[in-house]
């Protein structure tokens, strides 16, 4: 353990992959020693539905990476809806409104791509605990210890890395759960929709239905997302309310195996990083609206690499100025936008408001999506 990493990360998820093919790109004349840990091995499963924003594509497409190598479906039609009744995106050139993929594959695609860059993942080494000291880091793990300048915690919703950093590890969280099923012979296998009939249940989410490509065939992804943005008494539980919304459209949930796992969102009052250690992804927080967290992931990669940058270029690890920096970037603008809007929309609780919101206003959803929710990265 005498060796010192320039940087360690903690997770080869995208944000932690995001980050150090970042650090690759911006700086690789820099020799930065950077080592990723990672609990799991590459293909591993991880519970989610895939869909990627143009944003994601845009991020990755400025890596030199194109998401179109991984087994994906373009969905061409998104419907966010609250009895049958809402929004329709689609673009009229038939480019894809979002892609999704399956996590298995992109991940193990992604890291596949930052080890032809030459960074070094150690799989299946599971990081117990992060301490920061004035001269290093340290990374205490299940296969000895580990130091380093600066720690990445990029280690998910459960992050470890995070109880370094902040000591309020249960706010903040959202939960998700999910099912993978055979379609329905009527269903389009382009179209993914999010169906906001749950609110008035006492959710601050809501049910979707995905496309999802699983070994050549095109299957379904349902699932339903509760952010807690809005603390309910007496909430119904999220499978019965799935169960019974999949029920409405043939499937019985009992046939499936259910899966589920928290999603933390950004709040910009929350604790980013302490000297040495700073966060990303999931660990620090993603979209509260929506639960949209694969492109934040890519994205925050990119800022935290600046950070990182700027650290060793002025030899100062405190990263006082990490907050700072998300919150003025596009994506950090994006991410505390969510988080309020999804604070107010899910207020409107009962089942006469959500009816009024998407017949009457399903236009304005869409052009507030447009302006405050998407497009934070743009391809060129
Ligand atoms: C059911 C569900 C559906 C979702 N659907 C979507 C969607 O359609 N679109 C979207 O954009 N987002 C979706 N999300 C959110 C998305 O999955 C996450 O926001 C995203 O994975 C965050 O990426 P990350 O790299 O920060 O963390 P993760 O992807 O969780 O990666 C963390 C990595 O760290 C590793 N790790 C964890 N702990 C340790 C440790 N102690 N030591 C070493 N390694 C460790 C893990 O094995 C993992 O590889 C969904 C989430 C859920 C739960």
């Amino acid at each position: 353990m005498d060796k010192i990493y320039d940087i360690i990360i903690v997770g080869s998820g995208p944000s932690g992959l995001s980050t150090a093919l970042h650090l690759n790109r911006f700086a690789p004349g820099f020799g930065l020693d950077t080592l990723i840990l990672e609990k799991s091995r590459h293909p591993r499963a991880k519970l989610c539905a895939g869909g990627i924003l143009a944003e994601g594509g845009a991020v990755l497409a400025k890596l030199g990476l194109d998401l179109k190598e991984v087994p994906h479906v373009d969905v061409e039609k998104a419907l966010f809806n609250y009895e049958g009744r809402g929004l329709v995106a689609r673009f009229f050139n038939k480019k894809p409104i979002f892609r999704t993929v399956r996590r298995n594959e992109f991940d193990a695609w992604l890291a596949s791509k930052a080890k032809e860059r030459g960074i070094e993942i150690r799989e299946e080494i599971s990081v117990k605990k992060v301490e920061s000291f004035e001269d290093y880091a340290l990374v205490k793990t299940d296969q000895g210890d580990f130091r380093a300048t600066v720690v990445v915690g990029a280690d998910g919703s459960n992050s470890v890395v995070r109880r370094t950093v902040e000591q309020n590890p249960r706010s903040h969280v959202g939960r998700a759960l999910e099912i993978i099923a055979s379609p329905k012979n009527e269903e389009n296998e382009r179209v993914a929709s999010f169906d906001f009939l749950v609110v008035p249940k006492g959710i601050s989410g809501y049910v979707w239905d995905f496309p999802a490509k699983i070994e050549g065939k095109t299957m379904r992804c349902w699932g339903i997302y509760d952010s807690n943005a809005v603390k309910r008494e007496g909430r119904a539980p999220l499978r019965q309310v799935l169960a019974d919304e999949m029920k409405e459209h043939g499937y019985l949930l009992e046939n499936y195996e259910l899966k589920g796992h928290p999603i933390r969102w950004y709040e910009p009052a929350n604790t980013p990083a302490i000297p040495r250690v700073i966060l990303v992804g999931d660990a620090l927080g993603v979209d509260a609206l929506l639960g949209e967290g694969i492109s934040p992931a890519l994205g925050y990669g990119k800022i935290a690499a600046q950070a990182i940058l700027h650290a060793f270029e002025k030899n100062d690890f405190s990263f006082t100025g990490y907050k700072g920096m998300l919150l003025r970037s596009r994506l950090g603008g994006a991410l505390w936008r969510r988080t309020f809007m999804a604070k107010l929309f899910y207020r409107f609780k009962s089942a006469r408001w959500q009816r009024i919101i998407w017949r009457r206003f399903g236009w304005l959803a869409g052009i507030l999506g447009m302006a405050f929710v998407v497009g934070w990265e743009k391809k060129k």
